[in-house]
Parts: C-alpha cells; sequence; structure tokens
C-alpha cells in the first residue's frame, strides 16, 4: 500500500501485450502491440489505472461475493492513500483499521511499517472473523503473527506466500490452515519443479509435510490441485477451458472467493470450495484490468451460492 508507483517492477503478461507497473496501491496498465526496447518510446492503445495489492484484490473479491471484510494494512497519508481508502469503502470493505502514515516517500512501502504493536489494536476485528487471509506484502512476521492470532482466537487461516521468499519461516505452515499458492511460488518453495498436475500433487505432498492444514496449488488454465491433511493423495480440481485475455489477479480472485465460502460454508468440502473459486477466478480472467475483472455476486450463477 505504498504511495509511490514505482516506475520500475514491470512485469509482463504473455496472454497479451499488457504491461503493469506494479505497486501495493496502484496498477498502472498499458496496452502495447510490443514492449519497448531499453530507451525507446512507443505508443500504447489503451491506459487504465487499477488498484491492487494481494491482500486488497483478495478483500475486494471476497467482498463481492457478500462477505463481509475488514483490510488490516498501512497506507500513505496522502491523495493516493486517501484514493486507495475510498476504493475499499466503494466495494463495501471495513477501512476502519487502516493506519496512515504521514510520510512522503516510503521505498519499501507504508505496509512494510506496520508493526506487531498496531496489529494487536486489530485483535478484536481478528478474533471475531471467520476468516483470516495473510500474505507476504507486509512484514512477514507481522503477517505471521497474524496468522497466529487469529489460529489463538480459532479463526480459521488462509496464507498465500506471495510474493515468495525462498527462506519461509517454518511457522507459516503450522500457522496455516489452508496454504494456497501457485506453481511458481510452489517451485520455490520447494525447489521441485511444477509445470504440470502430477508434480503439483507431489509439491503440495512436500508442502503438506510441513505443518499446514491444506494445501491448494493453483495451475492457471488447469484449476488446482487440493490436498488436506487426512488425505493421502491430492484432488485435481479442473476449471472451465476459456480464452483469456487478462490473467493478472486471477490467484486473488480465486483466494478472495475461497475465503468467502470458508467463512460461508465452513462445512463444505475444500474440493468443492477450490472447484466454485476456480468458477470465480475464470470470469476474471475473462476482461481486463485486476479488480475491474472481478465479479459481483449478482453476476454469478445461483449454482455458486
Ligand atoms: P493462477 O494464479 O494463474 O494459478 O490462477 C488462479 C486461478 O485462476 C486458477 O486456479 C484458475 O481457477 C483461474 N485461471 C487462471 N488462468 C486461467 C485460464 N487461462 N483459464 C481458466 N481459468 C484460469
Amino acid at each position: 500500500c505504498n504511495s509511490v508507483v514505482p516506475l520500475y517492477d514491470i512485469k509482463v503478461d504473455v496472454t497479451f501485450p499488457l504491461l503493469y507497473t506494479a505497486s501495493c496501491l496502484t496498477k498502472n496498465l498499458y496496452q502495447t502491440p510490443r514492449l519497448p526496447k531499453t530507451g525507446e518510446t512507443i505508443h500504447g492503445d489503451k491506459f487504465l489505472i487499477g488498484f491492487g495489492g494481494k491482500g486488497a484484490n483478495q478483500c475486494i473479491q471476497a467482498a463481492r461475493l457478500g462477505a463481509k471484510t475488514t483490510m488490516i494494512c498501512k497506507v500513505g497519508k496522502d491523495f493516493f492513500g486517501d484514493n486507495y481508502i475510498q476504493n475499499f469503502k466503494d466495494n463495501g470493505v471495513h477501512t476502519g483499521k487502516i493506519k496512515s502514515e504521514n510520510a512522503i516517500v516510503i521505498v519499501a512501502g507504508a505496509n512494510m511499517l506496520l508493526s506487531n504493536e498496531e496489529l494487536q489494536t486489530a485483535l478484536p476485528a481478528i478474533s471475531h472473523a471467520k476468516v483470516m487471509v495473510c500474505q507476504l506484502e507486509i512484514n512477514p512476521q507481522t503477517s505471521l503473527q497474524a496468522l497466529q492470532m487469529a489460529q489463538e482466537s480459532k479463526v480459521k487461516t488462509i496464507f498465500n506466500p506471495a510474493p515468495a521468499i525462498p527462506d519461509l519461516d517454518a511457522g507459516f505452515y503450522k500457522a496455516s490452515d489452508v496454504f494456497c499458492c501457485n506453481e511458481t511460488e510452489a517451485e520455490l518453495l520447494t525447489g521441485s519443479s511444477v509445470t504440470n498436475v502430477e508434480e503439483a500433487c507431489g509439491a503440495a505432498q512436500e508442502l503438506l509435510k510441513r505443518g499446514c492444514g491444506a494445501v491448494i496449488i493453483t495451475l492457471g488454465p488447469q484449476g488446482c490441485v487440493v490436498l488436506k491433511e487426512q488425505k493421502s493423495t491430492s484432488d485435481h480440481v479442473p476449471t472451465t477451458a476459456v480464452t483469456a485475455v487478462d490473467t493478472t489477479g486471477a490467484g486473488d480472485s480465486f483466494i478472495g472467493a475461497l475465503a468467502f465460502y470458508m467463512a460461508h460454508y465452513p462445512t463444505m468440502p475444500l474440493e468443492e470450495m477450490a472447484r466454485r473459486a476456480n468458477q470465480v477466478a475464470v470470469v476474471s480472467v475473462q476482461a481486463f484490468g485486476t479488480q475491474t475483472s472481478y465479479p459481483f455476486r449478482a453476476s454469478l450463477p445461483d449454482e455458486l451460492f
């Protein structure tokens, strides 16, 4: 949630020539015929500013499906921060736990300054929640503490180890009821190649052994694999084949939906939640942008609710 949009950190989406300058706060999206060469200026066809940050995306998707959501983060005390908070309000997200930081340039991002003490002030919100979702866009130790606080209050936890770090604290596995990552993250964490369903099943076994309650590895157009503590083999949960126009943020749409199902249908089998989360995420890949492509409950089939 930093208030500075960096001019580096350009991510290229291969399904369409799109460039994103990504920060936790905003994403500048340019549609261009090709990548510019170093030092070159080229014309783009389309420009879009969207809100981002993995946690924010996941929270907005869950809210659009009807979950009552609270965001715990830190933003800059400026125009960007205000806009960012307004976007949450527009999507029905509770913003009372968002702190603001009065600084001009915060290189690591205001979110990195969210301290354990500030987290404590959110304890009432955490302990009354049904599900807590954490990522690694805040200081990893703060994220771990949040998950542990949730578990102590018997709140279900989803941990999304993204952006991935190779030396992830072992405590994260034990603090995760559901450990949900994509192929790249699974590969980094296990040190093994994860490029197909079979390899994902192997990686899920390895991650489960580290102490989490269940593992989900998302596989883009192949859906995901689900492995639960009580089961010895993973289930492949396929998704619908579509023509994807922009897959950015699909993983966050999936996690937001998963959080919604865990909160609203706690007894539903995890495989069924994953099947439904696939169906929500598949909608998001058929439109441009990240949050802009996330579906609302009203536009989804009744069978998902
Ligand atoms: P990913 O983060 O790419 O693994 O994607 C997360 C989820 O989004 C997947 O588990 C799918 O449910 C959905 N998804 C992503 N890409 C596609 C695609 N090309 N076609 C259909 N669904 C997709």
